[in-house]
């Protein structure tokens, strides 16, 4: 029961999007047998929900008690993370250009984060988390053992996102890159929770680097705190 692995922390990875971040995470808590949470995906599905149901961000109320009572689960499937609202399988809807292009508009509003920021407490409280998302090492998980700041070039993160959307794209790489940078703008200037880099978080460019090498190096980084608090345990 003394391996560093038995002893389970919880890792907190922020930064920008397509830094590599879910990827980098999902190969994390395969290495160390964590639970991958993907906290991007669950204001995808709330906005998802909103755009279905005809709202906009500016109906803050209605949005709000969209959040609260939207039943959100996220469940290991054999291609990755399943997203469940209220039930249904939303996966292959909530990364749309629709989605992409309004989420960060819906992720502003106070009571859909602090519902968001509830429910990934909870997931988080038996340890032995990986939980990526903007604000997880600042407002989530300050007390996240492991904190990391992934990032990559503007172009990096733009080309990563292209080839995730398949065969007919429908968006250009360069307007991918003005989307992109329009959502990082948007997230980092929000009042609540921004996206920031915790002043304890280590910073890695994954720019130049496969997922594999990033994932080893911060495996490698939890390893050795599990070792230092079972040290300090003893
Ligand atoms: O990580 P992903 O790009 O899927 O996140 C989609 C959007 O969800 C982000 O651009 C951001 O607006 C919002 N988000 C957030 N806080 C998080 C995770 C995602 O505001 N912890």
């Amino acid at each position: 029961m003394n391996s560093p692995i038995s002893r389970r922390i919880n890792i907190a990875i922020d930064g920008p999007a397509g830094a590599g971040k879910s990827t980098v995470a999902r190969l994390v808590a395969g290495a160390l047998h964590y639970i991958y949470i993907d906290t991007g995906a669950m204001y995808r599905a709330l906005t998802l929900r909103a755009l279905e149901a005809g709202l906009t961000a500016d109906d803050i109320e209605r949005v709000s008690l969209l959040a609260e009572r939207l039943d959100i689960s996220l469940l290991p499937g054999p291609e990755g993370q399943r997203v469940f609202a209220d039930g249904e399988d939303v996966g292959s809807r909530i990364r749309s250009l629709v989605v992409n292009r309004n989420v960060s508009h819906f992720a502003k509003i106070e009571r859909v984060r602090s519902r968001m920021a509830a429910l990934q407490r909870t997931m988080a409280q038996q340890k032995g988390v990986v939980m990526d998302g903007r604000d997880i090492g600042t407002h989530v998980l300050p007390d996240a053992e492991l904190k990391i700041f992934l990032t990559a070039s503007s172009r990096v993160r733009a080309e990563r996102r292209y080839s995730e959307l398949g065969e007919n794209p429908g968006v250009t790489l360069e307007q991918l890159e003005r989307d992109i940078a329009q959502r990082d703008r948007i997230d980092q200037e929000r009042e609540i929770a921004p996206l920031l880099r915790a002043s304890d978080a280590r910073l890695v460019d994954s720019s130049g680097r496969t997922a594999e090498q990033v994932a080893d190096e911060i495996v490698q980084w939890g390893l050795a705190i599990a070792r230092t608090i079972l040290a300090e345990e003893k």
